[in-house]
Formats: structure tokens, C-alpha cells, sequence
């Protein structure tokens, strides 16, 4: 009893300690509060009135838990662009500052979600684990942070990482018309991260909600939703969602990106947000310029495309690597958006719809593709095949035309035709075939030095077959060499030849 009674008024004592230190510490504070009035409500913009301290991009908070970012600030009156539904809203209501930024949720639990940008969860999976919440808008890293692209980011496409290479840290535009094929070869590009320690960021801005599903089902399909976050608005969403949508998914790259992880991201696509950009600015009375789109277009892409690079190893060495996409009009490629994010990024990959129609997939454009920083870190071997692939190509291309009309040709021009055609036929490539880099130096050191030049067209794709076989059979130390920066020597080549040779023999014409 005694015991307890001690206990007791121990305990007491020791919680009116607490008390009185918490007292000590506790200090007096007004918690200022600046609201306003909403005074005009349009889609996707509220006009407020009596929030004079109000910041640039400052959050502002209304009613319903609907929040809203500072766009014009004017001295009488605030446009604030809605982060949700507009209809939530009246002339009347409340709007409160807050004092912060637009931020997004960051960290490993996002991986394999698909999350709205302000971080809710749309594939029913539950609350989304996050670590820290980022702002969206962030300063891209100087140029002493930086440093050049020197590792490649293997896409699987033979055609790219042959003749338009893409680095780590690297920025490559893809553009072509509607339904060219943009969205498969970033899909693509993320499922053949599989295993390469890459992690990915599918942001989908304003899609059809069938599309993105059909993205998201593929992506979880081939298991590369492992790695893989997908930030997701849809064409329904209001504007000012769809625009902060990329920004933040770059925090969220950007959390990964300074743990010292290589990292990938997918825009798909800026055409729709820089539309959603439009939008708001002609519905805050802003100016239109060029195609009506507001003066600072193209600052709305630079800022954001900045932000990827390849960071010092002081900074953690970590990447960004941008896939932003464009649709063009008409294959329109000097229209103002298209040029604009040409202007931006290290080099495009352009999809023509001639060649999609002509069954040539991926409709990549070698002609008008260009990578202006990744050949620095191309891995050596593609080196070594790279330059007399494009040179062979590019005669083709020119002389093609002219056996359209006919003319009688000469032994050597007939020969870079066929050679060409077989050059075409071996970049062609199905949607989710990615192929190793043993495969594609096989391929394409067979083809360069002729190989397939005496096999009937419409054998090429079954002898390629046949020659995968073969480069899974090399020797290890050879495959081990591909991953370097040296080219390939002769006996190396020498070897590659002979198991090309051995497998292709087969399907060459009995005369
Ligand atoms: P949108 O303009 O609608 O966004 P898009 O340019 O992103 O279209 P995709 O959706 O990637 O184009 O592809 C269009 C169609 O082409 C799809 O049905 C896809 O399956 C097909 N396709 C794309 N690449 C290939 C390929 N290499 N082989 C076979 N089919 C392909
Ligand atoms: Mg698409």
C-alpha cells in the first residue's frame, strides 16, 4: 500500500515538473491569419481580392480543401490557378494564405504507385509512404555540380542506341505526329531498365485515362513497375493540376537523383502541358503571343528541363536522364513548341508517319534524329559500327528515290540499295522486344560488313533470329568488353563474325 502510495505521488510530482519546465519554455505567440475573398470563379481560375502579403506561387488555401497557387499577383486582387475542381468554389468564399510553396511527396514509397502530382493515390493501392515532401518548383543544379554524360542509357531500340545514343544525364526530345509511336518507345525504354539500377518516373499530363491505363498495365506486365512511379493527370483534371504535374514529378526524380541514383524520367507530353499552360494564362487575361501561347512558354520548359543532368561525385553522383515528348501537326517540326523544345534538349528523336505507314517501326527518322551529347558515352563497341551504319543508311535513303522511278541502276548502286534495304529491315524492331547490347553488336556488326547483303529479304528477320542465338553463345570475356569504352579490336571482331557467319550461312540463296 505504501509502495503504491509512494509511486503515486512520485508520479504526480514528476508530471507537475513537466508542467512547470513546459510552462518555463512556453512563450506567447499571435498566429496570424490572412484570408481573402474570392471574387470571381472561372474553369480552372478563382480571382481573389484582400490578400495584400500574398508571395509569388504562394499556396493558397480555400474552402472544401481545395488549394490553389498565386499566379498574378496584382495590388488589388490575386489570380490563384485551382488545383481541383472549380465547381467547389462560389463568389464569397474564403481564400487563406498559407506561407509555403506547392511541394510533392518524395521517397522509396512511391516506387511501383501511380499518384496524382499533390500525392494521392490513384490505383487504390492505399495511403502513399512518403519520406519528405519537396517543392515542386527547384533551382536546376549549377554548372560546377554538373558533370558531362559519360555513362549511355540503353534503350533496347537498336536504332537508338546504334545511331541516335542517349546518356545518363542527357535530355532527348521525342516528337512525331499523333500515333507514330511516341509513347512505346519511352514505355519501351523503362521496361529495358529492368535490372540496369535506373529508376524511373512515368509522368503522363493530361492523357486519355486509356492510354495511361494502357501504359501503366503494360509497365506492370513487364514487372518494370518495380522501379518504376507513374505521376498521373488525366485530360479531365483541372488545368492547373495538369501544369504542375511535371515539376513535380522532377522533385520526386529528384529525391532519388540526390541519394546517388541513376534516374529516368518520361514526360508524356509537353504538348499537353504546355496547352494546359495556354489555357491558364489567356483565362488570367495574360498576353498571347505566338500561337497564343503567353510570352513565357519557353521558360516553362527550360526551368524544367534544367533539372536534369548528371550530378559531381560530391553531390552523390547521381542522374537525371529527360525523355520529354511532343506531338507535332501536320509533321510540323518549326511549329513554336516543337522548336522551342528542339532548342532545349541535347537532341530528338523524330517518328515519322510515312514510315509508320509503310510498316517501318519504330518510325524512327534517322535523318532528322540527332543525339548531340550521348555519342560521348556510347559504349566503344557501337563505336566501332555506328559511323559506316549511318553513312550506308543515308546513301540508301538518297538513292531509293531514284530506283522508285525505274532507272536502270548499276552494279554498285543496286548493291548499296540492297544493303540499305537490309539495314532497314534489321532496325526494325517490335514493341517490347528489347534487344541486349550482345545482340545488337552482333546484328550489327554482321550487317555493316555484309553479312545479310546475300540473304533474301524476307528471310532477314529469321536469320536475326538465329544470330541472337549466337550472341548468346560468345565468350564471356568478349560480352564483358562491349560495356567499355574501347572499340572493338580486330580479333574481337574476328570472333563476332564467325558466329555470325556460322548462323547465317544457312539462309543465304542456293544459287
Ligand atoms: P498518341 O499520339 O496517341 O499519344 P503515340 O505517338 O504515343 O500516340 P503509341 O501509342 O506509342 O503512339 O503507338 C501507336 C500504335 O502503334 C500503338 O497501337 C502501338 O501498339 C503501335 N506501335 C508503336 N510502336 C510499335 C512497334 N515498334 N511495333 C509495332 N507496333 C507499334
Ligand atoms: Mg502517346
Amino acid at each position: 500500500m505504501k509502495k503504491a502510495c509512494e509511486g503515486f505521488s512520485g508520479s504526480i510530482k514528476h508530471t507537475f515538473d513537466e508542467i512547470a519546465a513546459a510552462r518555463e519554455k512556453f512563450s506567447y505567440a499571435l498566429n496570424r491569419r490572412e484570408t481573402g475573398t474570392v471574387i470571381k470563379v472561372s474553369a480552372g481560375i478563382a480571382i481573389v481580392s484582400g490578400l495584400p502579403g500574398i508571395g509569388f506561387e504562394e499556396l493558397v488555401k480555400f474552402s472544401d480543401g481545395l488549394y490553389g497557387i498565386a499566379f498574378n499577383v496584382d495590388e488589388e486582387e490575386v489570380g490563384v490557378v485551382l488545383l481541383g475542381d472549380h465547381c467547389l468554389l462560389e463568389a464569397g468564399s474564403e481564400a487563406e494564405r498559407t506561407g509555403r510553396v506547392m511541394d510533392a511527396p518524395a521517397g522509396c514509397g512511391l516506387i511501383g504507385r501511380v499518384v496524382s502530382p499533390i500525392g494521392e493515390p490513384l490505383d487504390g493501392g492505399g495511403p502513399v509512404v512518403f519520406e519528405r515532401r519537396l517543392p515542386i518548383e527547384r533551382e536546376a543544379p549549377g554548372i560546377t555540380d554538373r558533370l558531362a554524360v559519360s555513362v549511355p542509357l540503353q534503350t533496347g531500340i537498336k536504332a537508338i542506341d546504334a545511331l541516335i545514343p542517349i546518356g545518363r544525364g542527357q535530355r532527348e526530345l521525342i516528337l512525331g505526329d499523333r500515333q507514330t509511336g511516341k509513347t512505346s518507345i519511352a514505355v519501351d525504354t523503362i521496361i529495358n531498365q529492368r535490372g540496369q539500377d535506373v529508376i524511373c518516373i512515368y509522368c503522363a499530363i493530361g492523357q486519355r485515362t486509356s492510354s495511361v491505363a494502357k501504359a501503366v498495365a503494360h509497365l506492370k506486365e513487364k514487372g518494370a513497375m518495380d522501379y518504376t512511379v507513374a505521376v498521373v493527370t488525366e485530360g479531365g483534371d483541372a488545368p492547373g493540376l495538369q501544369y504542375i504535374t511535371p515539376y513535380a514529378a522532377t522533385s520526386i526524380a529528384e529525391y532519388f537523383m540526390q541519394k546517388g541514383r541513376d534516374v529516368l524520367i518520361v514526360y508524356d507530353d509537353l504538348t499537353h502541358h504546355a496547352r494546359a499552360y495556354r489555357e491558364l494564362s489567356l483565362l488570367l487575361r495574360r498576353p498571347p503571343g505566338r500561337e497564343a501561347f503567353p510570352g513565357d512558354i519557353f521558360y516553362i520548359h527550360s526551368r524544367l528541363l534544367e533539372r536534369a543532368t548528371h550530378l559531381a561525385p560530391e553531390l552523390g553522383g547521381g542522374s537525371l536522364t529527360a525523355l520529354p515528348i511532343i506531338e507535332t501537326e501536320a509533321q510540323n517540326i518549326s511549329a513554336y513548341i516543337p522548336t522551342n523544345l528542339i532548342s532545349i534538349t541535347d537532341g530528338q528523336i523524330y517518328l515519322s508517319p510515312k514510315l509508320f505507314e509503310l510498316g517501318v517501326l519504330p518510325a524512327i527518322d534517322i535523318g532528322k534524329s540527332v543525339s548531340r551529347v550521348g555519342g560521348k558515352a556510347q559504349w566503344g563497341a557501337y563505336r566501332s559500327v555506328a559511323g559506316d551504319l549511318k553513312l550506308a543508311y543515308a546513301q540508301f535513303e538518297e538513292l531509293e528515290a531514284f530506283a522508285r522511278f525505274g532507272a536502270r541502276l548499276d552494279e554498285n548502286t543496286r548493291k548499296i540499295i540492297e544493303h540499305g534495304r537490309r539495314i532497314r529491315e534489321i532496325l526494325k524492331q517490335p514493341e517490347s522486344e528489347p534487344a541486349s547490347v550482345p545482340e545488337q553488336i552482333t546484328s550489327l556488326l554482321a550487317l555493316i560488313n555484309g553479312r545479310f547483303d546475300e540473304i533474301p529479304l524476307d528471310s532477314v528477320r529469321d536469320a536475326e533470329r538465329a544470330l541472337k542465338k549466337a550472341a548468346a553463345g560468345l565468350p564471356e570475356s568478349l560480352v564483358k568488353s562491349f560495356f567499355s569504352q574501347s572499340k572493338l579490336d580486330k580479333e574481337s571482331r574476328e570472333t563476332i563474325l564467325a558466329a555470325a557467319e556460322k548462323a547465317l550461312s544457312q539462309f543465304r540463296r542456293t544459287p
